[in-house]
């Protein structure tokens, strides 16, 4: 069992923002962000790869009112998954990250590898 299907089932506490039968929202425990949220298929998958496209929708729908339900849905948010090896993905568990807050730095990609946010 994955750290965040523990979390699923209770077995480790968590921050909840917002959860319904098949997704679960909860603040990231390291906040790179003043907003950082995590957003998970309660289902296990192991990354954005594997994950059904037919579930994309709910997904979807789940994540903007998780944005809502933090506020950042007028003032805007970056929204990322880390999937495989080269991401840096940790959580073998997909998550999305819904950052936002403040006024968000762009400064990663191939010349700033190490400045993910
Ligand atoms: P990633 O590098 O995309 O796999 O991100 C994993 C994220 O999970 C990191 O931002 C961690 O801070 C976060 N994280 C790990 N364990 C927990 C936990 N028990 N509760 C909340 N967030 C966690």
């Amino acid at each position: 069992m994955c750290i965040f299907d523990k979390i699923v089932s209770g077995e480790i506490p968590a921050n909840k923002v917002l959860e319904n039968d098949d997704f679960l929202a909860f603040h990231d425990i390291n906040p790179k962000a003043p907003i950082h949220i995590l957003i998970i298929p309660k289902a296990h998958f192991e990354n954005f790869q594997t994950f059904p496209a037919s579930q994309m929708g709910a997904m979807t729908e789940f994540i903007q009112q998780v944005a809502i339900a933090v506020g950042v849905d007028k003032t805007g948010y970056r929204l990322l998954t880390n999937c495989g090896e080269n991401s840096g993905q940790e959580v073998m568990h997909l998550h999305f990250h819904l950052l936002g807050g403040t006024n968000l730095k762009w400064t990663g990609g191939e010349n700033n590898p190490q400045e993910t946010f």
